[in-house]
């Protein structure tokens, strides 16, 4: 493929451009979205790439954000403050596997080499229409290959995060990983565990929701060793399912992990849910939200067997018990293909109105109170019971009716 003569670069991130060449500073666009658009898929979010040291971008607009200064970094608000990276030239003079000192005052071509891969090393000059890409990324996007630049072990003994990056660009765009990076990235896979949770998450969570098939990211992150240091719950669990459907599928060729294919919404936290022995275990080691964590504890707490679609008495108690998990649990149902008449009866026990939980009958404690039930616990006792009654039969819930039965147990 040829270069297009010219790329469409946002206006605001021309002027951008403008003022800092203005000034006498190079700049350039850079990264994800001169790769994505080369690929033709739409992606505004240029990033540029400049000569100027991030205190004399800050100097030069009015509105900035300083995002990682330290790293070059620093946001530019154009007039409908939405902001632009704009990151100094920089080099990476010492790293750790998972941090590096950078130093600036270096040319583009030093800061093209220290970029992961050849298919992200790609420059685009958005006023000259010039393009720069000294490690045949174009041809790499041609031939749909993630190849590290430079030596790959090297790459990725400085930031083992990369290891995790290929996986996801090579899941996402449907590329396969080129033989030398792919060896290096398992020969390195002993540096995996000192990368911090955050940063394995937030790959984790991107990569499941841009990959083709998040099956195929799973059994890579299995193949080089991640799923086990980051993930070990699902590493054990498999091929995840609730069933025992998933393992029969393995017998038939197809990826343990394949109804994640299949999984609406394509949700990270509900994924992971899915596919982990122990969800709240695993979403607590990827240091994820208590939010996230609570409901991924809900989803290994309820699933199971799910409730024959056709008795609402079943639905009903089944939606009662599970609660807030009622809509991934169905979700989950739907991927493994047996769900679609039990979301049906999800849909009309709500749109019924029957009450689910205590808070929905139409009587309350101190109602009981007043009907002679003695304060402390037996108040509780008696919810649960109308509640129960009312499960089985929603057309009890009606004041009237439960303190009828109240008055009949008395
Ligand atoms: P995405 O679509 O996921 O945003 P991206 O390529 O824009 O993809 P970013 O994480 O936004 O990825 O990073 C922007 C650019 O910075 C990358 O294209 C790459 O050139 C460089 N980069 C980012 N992370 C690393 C890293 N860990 N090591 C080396 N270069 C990196
Ligand atoms: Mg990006």
């Amino acid at each position: 493929m040829k270069f297009p003569n010219e790329l469409p670069i946002p206006k605001e991130v021309v002027e951008i451009a403008r003022t800092l060449e203005q000034a006498g500073f190079e700049t350039w666009c850079v990264g994800g979205a001169v790769r994505d658009n080369l690929l033709g898929h739409a992606n505004r979010d240029f990033d540029l790439a400049t000569a100027a040291r991030p205190e004399q971008v800050q100097e030069l607009f009015k509105r900035t954000i300083p995002i990682g200064v330290e790293h070059g970094t620093v946001a530019v608000l154009d007039r409908n403050r939405q902001p632009h990276e704009v990151t100094t030239f920089r080099e990476d003079i010492a790293t750790d596997g998972r941090h590096a000192v950078v130093e600036f005052g270096v040319s583009l071509d030093q800061d093209l080499a220290r970029r992961d891969f050849t298919i992200n090393a790609i420059a685009y000059h958005p006023l000259k229409h010039e393009w720069r890409d000294r490690y045949e990324g174009m041809a790499d996007l041609d031939r749909g290959l993630v190849r590290a630049v430079g030596d790959p072990g090297q790459r990725f003994q400085e930031d083992f995060l990369r290891i995790l990056r290929a996986l996801r660009f090579a899941a996402r765009f449907g590329f396969d990983i080129e033989s030398a990076t792919w060896e290096a990235a398992k020969a390195q896979a002993h540096g995996l565990p000192h990368l911090s949770a955050e940063r394995v998450r937030d790959e984790w969570s991107r990569g499941l929701e841009t990959a083709r098939h998040p099956s195929w990211l799973v059994e890579q992150w299995a193949e080089v060793g991640a799923l086990e240091t980051w993930l070990p719950e699902v590493a054990a669990q498999g091929g995840g399912g609730v069933s025992g459907e998933a393992v029969a599928r393995q017998v038939a060729g197809v990826s343990r992990w394949a109804a994640i294919d299949r999984l609406e919404p394509r949700d990270p936290v509900l994924v992971t849910s899915y596919l982990s022995a122990d969800p709240g275990a695993t979403l607590e080691r990827l240091r994820c939200s208590n939010a996230d964590i609570e409901r991924g504890r809900r989803v290994g707490a309820h699933r199971g067997p799910t409730p024959d679609p056709e008795s609402p008495v079943e639905v009903r108690r089944w939606m009662s018990a599970c609660g807030a998990a009622v809509d991934d649990l169905v979700a989950i149902a739907k991927a493994e293909g047996r769900g679609a008449r039990l979301a049906e009866a999800v849909r009309a026990i709500r749109a019924s109105g029957a009450p689910l939980a205590v808070g929905d009958l139409a009587i309350d404690g101190n109602r009981l109170m007043e009907l002679g039930v003695p304060k402390g616990p037996k108040v509780g006792e008696t919810l649960r019971a109308l509640l129960d009654r009312s499960l089985e039969d929603p057309n009890l819930n009606t004041e009237e009716r439960l303190v009828e039965l109240v008055r009949s147990a008395e």
